[in-house]
Order: structure tokens, then C-alpha cells, then sequence
């Protein structure tokens, strides 16, 4: 866990650096408050998460009638881990057999080298997973998965240009009927054109649904952390079309834009305070490397305090 955490320190320190330059001096005035938003925007936290920092830092400040910038420092990884606590949740497999997750993200975004990374983790823990390769479209997506899919001795039902919800709905029922803990639906990033992509991956949904009335148990999608406000632009999509139950965030281990975070933290709790129904959405683990075993359960303090490193 040390290692990990030196990783995601290292990296968010990018974003890291400009947000703690804003408490050298030695005064809390409006100054700081300008510089920290301008910290916090340039660190992809969004306008409305930045002004809710902004706002929920002043009031602190106020009412603990602190003097001193590095106090102020010390609430902002308060409110900031307050902000992103409820992003804090394990995947729980077990209550179904098999759980059937469905994975969705954006070529380029990680979704494989994750789905890698989650088939160790849930083999580690005892689980016997099956691979869907619903990435019908792209040879090499096929030929990824599988490599993963040999490296963790799991099964992988795959066929060469099939139909993505038919592959699906084989792999759902092969997990039944071999007895796997997880079945794992490898999607699409992007299609050939004239296909749309959310309606695609609709159908799986729906396909998913047909083989097991309870399936998707989980309906993830992958975003690259690097991206900033971009990602949030893609959870806010992918959630209208396939209403997400959990986030997995890659390679912060190497980006500037870790204030993403806050403004998924704020947008996760808005959409359960709309619909507490869906409630919020989680993020059950983030990558901070390449390699198969960096992946790690997400921890509202210790980001913050990596943030802030
Ligand atoms: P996909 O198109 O979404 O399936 O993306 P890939 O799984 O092929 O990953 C795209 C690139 O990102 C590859 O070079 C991966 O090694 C890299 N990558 C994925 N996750 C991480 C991560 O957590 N950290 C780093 N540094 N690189 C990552």
C-alpha cells in the first residue's frame, strides 16, 4: 500500500505543486482565495466544484478563526476528503452467480489493461472469472483481452467479428453454466462508422438482461484520470445511457488533473440527491501504473492528502 501511495503521491504532485504554492505567506487574505481557485481550476476541479471548495473553506476558516495559510491547507484536504468520502466503496461479488460486470470507456481510456488488472484482483481473492470480449469490432481489442485472459488463466468467450450483444449474452450463459464467479463484458470504445457507440452498448445491457434477469450486476465505466473535465463530460454520457453503478479512474499516477476527482465527487452527489434511487456513484478503483498489480481500492484521505503532498 506504501508503494502505491508513493506512486499516486509522485504523480498528483504535478497537481499537487500549485495548489500548496498558494500557502507560503504568511496571511489568509483574498489573495490566497484567488490563488487557490485559480490552483484549483488549473488542477481540472471544475468551476463548480472549485467554488464549492472555495465557499465550504471560507466558512471554516471563519468558524475555527484560524490565522494562518497552512491551517488553511489542512481544511482544504478536510473538505476536500469530506467531498470525495462518498466515492468510497468495495466491489461486493458473491450475492450472484455469476456477477456480471459490464466495462465501458473510451479507446485509449484503459478499459483493458483494467480489466487485466481486475481479473488478477478478483482472482486473488478467490473468484473464478470468465472474460466477455464484447469489443467485437476491433481485432486487436480481442487479441488484448486474451492476452490478459492467458496471463490470469481465466476463460474467454471471444468470436472474430460476432455480434457484440451475442458474445454477451454467450458469456452470461457459459458463466452459469460453468459455475464462474464473475463474468467480465469487455465493450467497445469506439465503432466503425454509422453504429453509435451508447446505443451499442444499450443493447448489450439489454442482451445481458435477457441471458439473467439480474444482470449487469455492476455497469463500470473506465475513465484516464489524465483527462480532467473531459472525463467528467464522458461519466455524465455513459451514465444517461446505461445509468452507471461505479467509476474506475486510471493513471493517476502521472497527471495534473487529479482535481477531477472533486468535480465527479460533486456530480455523483448531485445525481443521488436528484434520483435517491440511483444514489451516488462510486469509484471502486483507480490505476496508478501499468502494470497488473496497480490497481488499488480508492481512499477519499489518502487522495486528498496525496493531492496535497
Ligand atoms: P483501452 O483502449 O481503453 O483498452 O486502453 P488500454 O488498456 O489499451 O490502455 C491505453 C494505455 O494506457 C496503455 O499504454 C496502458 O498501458 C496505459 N494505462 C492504462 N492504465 C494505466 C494506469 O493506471 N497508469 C498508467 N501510467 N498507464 C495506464
Amino acid at each position: 500500500r506504501e508503494r502505491w501511495l508513493s506512486k499516486l503521491t509522485s504523480g498528483l504532485r504535478k497537481t499537487g505543486t500549485s495548489i500548496s504554492a498558494v500557502f507560503v505567506g504568511n496571511q489568509i487574505d483574498e489573495q490566497l482565495y484567488e490563488d487557490l481557485e485559480s490552483a484549483l481550476l488549473m488542477a481540472d476541479t471544475g468551476v463548480k466544484a472549485t467554488e464549492y471548495l472555495i465557499k465550504e473553506i471560507r466558512r471554516r476558516v471563519k468558524d475555527s478563526g484560524v490565522t494562518h495559510p497552512v491551517a488553511v491547507r489542512n481544511i482544504l484536504i478536510e473538505s476536500l476528503t469530506q467531498l470525495l468520502k462518498p466515492l468510497e466503496k468495495a466491489l461486493v461479488i458473491g450475492e450472484f452467480q455469476p456477477t456480471v460486470i459490464m466495462v465501458a470507456g473510451v479507446n485509449g481510456a484503459g478499459k483493458t489493461t483494467t480489466i487485466g488488472k481486475l481479473t488478477r484482483h478478483l482472482a486473488n481473492s478467490g473468484a473464478s472469472v470468465l472474460l466477455a470480449a464484447a469489443d467485437t469490432f476491433r481485432a486487436a481489442a480481442r487479441e488484448q483481452l486474451s492476452i490478459w485472459a492467458d496471463r490470469n488463466t481465466v476463460d474467454i468467450i471471444s468470436q472474430e467479428g460476432g455480434d457484440p450483444a451475442a458474445v454477451s449474452y454467450d458469456a452470461v450463459t457459459a458463466g452459469k453454466a460453468r459455475g464462474r464467479d464473475v463474468v467480465l463484458v469487455d465493450t467497445a470504445g469506439r465503432l466503425p462508422t454509422q453504429l453509435h457507440l451508447m446505443e451499442e452498448l444499450k443493447k448489450i445491457k439489454r442482451v445481458v438482461q435477457k441471458a439473467d434477469a439480474t444482470a449487469p450486476h455492476e455497469v463500470l465505466l473506465v475513465i484516464d484520470g489524465n483527462t480532467g473535465q473531459n472525463a467528467l463530460a464522458q461519466v455524465k454520457s455513459f451514465d444517461e445511457a446505461l445509468s452507471l453503478t461505479g467509476l474506475i479512474v486510471t493513471k493517476l499516477d502521472g497527471t495534473a488533473k487529479g482535481g477531477v476527482l472533486a468535480a465527479i465527487a460533486l456530480w455523483s452527489r448531485e445525481r443521488a440527491a436528484s434520483n435517491p434511487k440511483l444514489g451516488t456513484v462510486p469509484v471502486y478503483f483507480i490505476g496508478v501504473g501499468e502494470k497488473l498489480e496497480d490497481l488499488e481500492t480508492f481512499n477519499a484521505r489518502e487522495f486528498s492528502q496525496a493531492l496535497l503532498a
